[in-house]
């Protein structure tokens, strides 16, 4: 015997985690620009990445939802927000274009210099348009740029007094490809995109244009805008929420409850799909096969699997319920393939390595929290804290999450005595998702090929048969396995670095 598939490793039934295993190497016949890494997040939506973001209050907002749908992954909007806030983010993802700005910062005629400074203060970028109201959808009277306020003095002249007011703009609806063209042609930096009543609806920058990339895998709808995701609880009066976020033009509901096998998720699925049949809902969480059961047959379109393996989690501590997330993932996925359900494997992934592996034991995606925290995209500042770039990452369940609204995925909004099962934290600037996700995704693809599959579903046939082989890792293989005897080294950081 040389090596074992997944059925004889997890018949010792023990609570194995990603790091307790290690993929035995197959046969390569193809290059890596052969691998494909398409995969199915529900019964109805595949994605052309198999990453999606935690809905997280420091993890994914519309930033996030839209870097990662346009790099082929999705993004899951959190709901420790109000309904109107939660929708508002939705919306702002489904009416993303690429190139064009949908929420510009505009001013009014009335507002002065310095608020131009403070804008350019915090967001890094100058252009400003002004409007009669002082908001989008006002009248565009002007623009206000560097070049006509970097001599002045007084910096509490009133905008009306410098703005420029020899505009060239585009009619909405024009095409980025023109846009592009009036931009260079005129030579503005930004160039305002108005309706016929002359309003403000739009703004497109050159250094976006410049910076403009294509996205040949982002994910999108019929009417090609970019696919969203948000959460909502099993609480009822989230069919409120449900109602706004479907309004707003959500495609798939992630039902975040710690533990999902309860009375409340099972009636609020069968609320969902009662009420909207082609909405897509994952189910979760979940960790075996009889919690997976009553959710398939409630009608859910994908089941989230992990409890207890986020980086931020002291589930497993604190309630000794949970189980190790490479066994959960296996014995969850096979009894969800058998019904056609793909599995979404959330939590504890700390690398490449523990992405195949989720991979490798039967999901269909992965959700990350940790691996995003940290990332421009992310909501919240950076800040410094002995000379290093930080960012908070909290868990839901941490007691500063619960206290605002978090609270809701652990049955304790209403309780006194709050039991915390996450922890609140900083993570290390990891720079955009843009570069982020071709990493992994590159990575991703040199593990498939070393395990000889072109492909997720490839992977998952060889599960299945069995020519899948693993071995456990004793602590000494691990220790092996890992940067050891150095004097000191550099840890490569994640993300992609161009070579020559
Ligand atoms: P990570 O990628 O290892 O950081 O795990 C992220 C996942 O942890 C999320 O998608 C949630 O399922 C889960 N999670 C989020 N907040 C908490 C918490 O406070 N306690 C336990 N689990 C949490």
């Amino acid at each position: 015997m040389d090596g074992v598939n997944a059925r004889e490793l997890f018949a010792a039934q023990r609570s194995l985690t990603y790091d307790d295993l290690i993929l035995l190497p197959g046969y390569i016949d193809f290059g890596i620009e052969d691998v494909e890494l398409s995969s199915k997040l529900t019964r109805e939506i595949s994605l052309s990445t198999p990453l999606c973001s935690s809905p997280m209050d420091t993890v994914t907002e519309a930033e996030m939802a839209v870097n990662l749908s346009l790099l082929g992954g999705i993004g899951f909007i959190h709901y420790n927000n109000t309904v109107e806030e939660q929708s508002q983010l939705v919306r702002r993802v489904k009416r993303y274009e690429n190139g064009f700005i949908t929420d510009p910062i505009v001013l009014g005629p009335d507002d002065k210099i310095s608020d131009i400074d403070n804008v350019s203060a915090r967001h890094g970028f100058s252009g400003i348009p002004i409007t009669d109201t002082g908001d989008l959808g006002g009248k565009l009277i002007g623009i206000v740029t560097n070049r006509d306020i970097d001599f002045e003095q007084n910096r509490e002249i009133p905008l009306r007094e410098v703005m420029t007011t020899d505009l060239v703009t585009a009619p909405q609806g024009i095409e980025l490809r023109e846009a592009n063209r009036v931009i260079r042609e005129s030579k503005r930096g930004k160039l305002p995109i108005v309706d016929a009543g002359g309003r403000l609806v739009a703004l497109v920058s050159r250094t976006d244009l410049k910076k403009n990339r294509d996205f040949p895998d982002s994910v999108k709808d019929d009417r090609k805008r970019l696919l969203a995701g948000a959460a909502l609880s099993t609480r009822p009066d989230d069919r409120e929420r449900l109602d706004a976020l479907v309004e707003a033009g959500v495609d798939v509901i992630v039902i975040d409850s710690a533990q999902g096998n309860s009375s409340f998720q099972v009636n609020m699925l069968r609320h969902v799909k009662q009420a909207y049949p082609d909405l897509q809902v994952i189910a979760g969480n979940v960790v075996t096969q009889q919690q997976c059961a009553a959710l398939v047959a409630a009608g859910a379109d994908a089941i989230r699997v992990g409890m207890g393996p986020g980086s931020i989690c002291t589930t497993q501590e604190t309630m000794a319920v949970g189980r190790g997330q490479a066994a959960a993932v296996y014995h969850c996925s096979l009894h969800c393939r058998e019904q056609g359900v793909p599995v979404l494997a959330d939590g504890g992934v700390r690398d490449i390595g523990h992405i195949v592996k989720a991979l490798a034991m039967g999901a269909s995606t992965v959700m990350m929290g940790l691996m995003f925290a940290g990332t421009a995209e992310t909501p919240g500042e950076y800040f410094y804290q002995n000379g290093v770039r930080l960012k908070r990452y909290r868990g839901m369940a941490s007691i500063e999450a619960m206290e605002s609204g978090g609270g809701k995925r652990y049955f304790a909004e209403e309780e006194k005595i709050k039991v915390a099962q996450g922890v609140s934290g900083m993570v290390m600037d990891k720079g955009s998702v843009r570069n982020l996700v071709p990493y992994l995704k590159q990575g991703l693809r040199h593990a498939l090929q070393d395990i000889g599959v072109r492909s997720i579903p490839a992977l998952h046939s060889a599960l299945t048969s069995g020519d899948l082989t693993f071995e456990l890792r004793t602590m000494s293989a691990q220790r092996e396995g890992g940067v050891h005897d150095m004097y000191s080294y550099e840890k490569p950081a994640l993300g992609a670095r161009e070579s020559n």
